[in-house]
């Protein structure tokens, strides 16, 4: 080819960047990357989905950046897959079309009243307080003295943690002005965290329990009882120390004495949710209470017992949703693929098309897991290279052309520094030591900030 191979890949997330590194690592001829984002900003989930008082784990974004300073990568933001840009486009346009847009949505409980007011997703939430712009303009009055937060996941943790923080342990951090000033009013005194297996099984990482423990503003409370286990757990947790520091942590939380401090984070095991109960709002939670079989699996027991909360926050995971025109597996809610490679039911290639990050494998893993995943995905993309039909128009000028011919406004690289620094300006303005983020892009790009 007298060209250089062109790859877009949708999701400027950290999936989506690890696999542009690996190619560009990798690659041995020319190359040329157009890494394409919904959003004008860059990096996903962790601008919009990692906690904002985790400034360690966001400090990936340095790395990131340097991707982007790769001269074989452009960066085309505010352009969305399925609206923007087809399935037919990208064949056209680029020899790899890869896939890295993450899993959308969260998953529901599937309980009546999950549809009263004062019920959020952990979606929804974590998009408010990390000033995504699908959250623009929205308002979470924090008017509850009692909440329960549903899963024992790290995204339950770090919902608890906002919850249960004084607000100015955030002010540091990135959390939009309008969000502090609704946790600065919070009534939140009781906070519920609800797991329905017991502590064994939990989800959590050590480091996120331990750090529950470590909030001045917040007293943790276990019930001793709950952390006897019965003899399947016991075995799962003698062979795996991970479980076993979970143990001595919840172990460590349940000797303590409260100290009266403002909140207090209650940990509950071995409970379902099976109602929310009220009329005009959410008022009560039902739980069945629940032992576990041989195999880890709950069992509920018949017995129930009632929480008086006003607000519920689901955080049980996320789920993919189909992408336009990609083969989709509707049970595991991802797209069909075998390492990377789009396949359908039959198992047949959709030629060029890959996949990488939750949209691949579901979505579990801290931020470097996607590394490998992606890794995986370059390989099968190096692979095959050789024997993939060439775009028939494979330049940058073509999708430029395109793009600009459907009125598609295109945030590249410069456009988003000029965002970044207007962010930072906007902090300092603020006297923050943080960036305030852009919720509103549309009136920015509109010039009307
Ligand atoms: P997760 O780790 O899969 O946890 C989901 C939790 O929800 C589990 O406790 C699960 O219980 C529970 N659950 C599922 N369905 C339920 C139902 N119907 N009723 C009650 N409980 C239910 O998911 P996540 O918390 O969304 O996290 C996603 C990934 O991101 C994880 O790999 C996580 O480690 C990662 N993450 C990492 C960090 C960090 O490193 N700081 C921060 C946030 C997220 P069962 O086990 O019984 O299914």
């Amino acid at each position: 080819m007298s060209r250089p191979t062109r790859v877009a890949i949708f999701g400027a997330g950290p999936s989506g960047l690890f696999l542009a590194d690996s190619l560009l690592k990798a690659h041995p001829g020319p190359l040329s990357i157009d890494i394409i984002d919904r959003l004008p900003a860059p990096y996903g989930l962790v601008r919009y989905g990692v906690a904002p008082d985790h400034p360690k784990i966001k400090s990936v974004i340095n790395t990131f950046a340097k991707t982007f300073a790769d001269e074989r990568v452009r960066f085309l933001g505010n352009v969305a897959y399925g609206v923007d840009l087809t399935l037919e486009d990208v064949q056209r346009h680029y020899d790899v079309g890869a896939y890295a847009v993450g899993a959308a949505v969260d998953r529901a409980l599937g309980i009546p009243g999950e549809d009263l007011r004062g019920n959020f997703s952990s979606t929804e939430f974590v998009a408010w307080y990390s000033g995504h712009p699908d959250q623009h303009g929205r308002t979470i009055s924090l008017d509850a003295e009692a909440v329960s937060v549903i899963g024992v996941g790290n995204v339950a943790i770090d919902v608890t943690r906002i919850l249960a923080k004084h607000v100015d342990e955030l002010r540091t951090t990135d959390v939009p002005e309008h969000v502090l000033d609704a946790l600065a009013v919070s009534r939140v005194r009781d906070i519920y965290l609800i797991g329905r297996r017991g502590p064994a099984q939990a989800k959590f990482t050590t480091p996120e329990l331990r750090e529950l423990g470590e909030i001045p503003n917040a007293d943790v409370i276990v019930d001793p009882k709950q952390l006897e286990l019965d003899e399947a757990s016991a075995k799962v947790v003698a062979a795996k120390s991970a479980l076993q520091r979970n143990i001595d942590v919840l172990r460590d939380f349940a000797a303590r004495n409260p100290e009266g401090r403002a909140r207090r984070i209650h940990l509950v095991f071995l409970a379902s949710p099976v109602e929310i109960k009220g009329t005009d709002r959410v008022r009560e939670i039902v739980l069945e209470r629940n032992r576990l079989d041989e195999r880890e699996n709950v069992v509920g027991t018949g017995a129930y017992d009632n929480i008086a909360v006003e607000m519920v926050f689901r955080a049980v995971g996320y789920r993919g949703i189909p992408i336009p025109g990609l083969p989709f597996d509707a049970r595991a809610h991802v797209v069909r693929n075998e390492s990377g490679r789009i396949v359908d039911e039959n198992g047949a290639r959709l030629a060029g098309q890959y996949v990488a990050g939750w949209i691949k494998r579901g979505p579990t893993g801290v931020i470097g897991t996607n590394k490998a995943d992606a890794s995986e995905t370059a390989k099968a993309i190096l692979e095959d290279l050789p024997s993939l039909p060439p775009a028939p128009e494979g330049t940058e000028a073509a999708v430029d052309a395109l793009l600009q011919s459907r009125g598609v406004r295109v945030c590249l690289w410069e456009d988003w520094l000029a965002i970044d620094r207007y962010e930072r300006e906007l902090g300092q303005q603020a006297g923050r030591e943080e960036r305030v983020k852009v919720t509103d892009f549309g009136a920015l790009l509109a010039g009307n900030k």
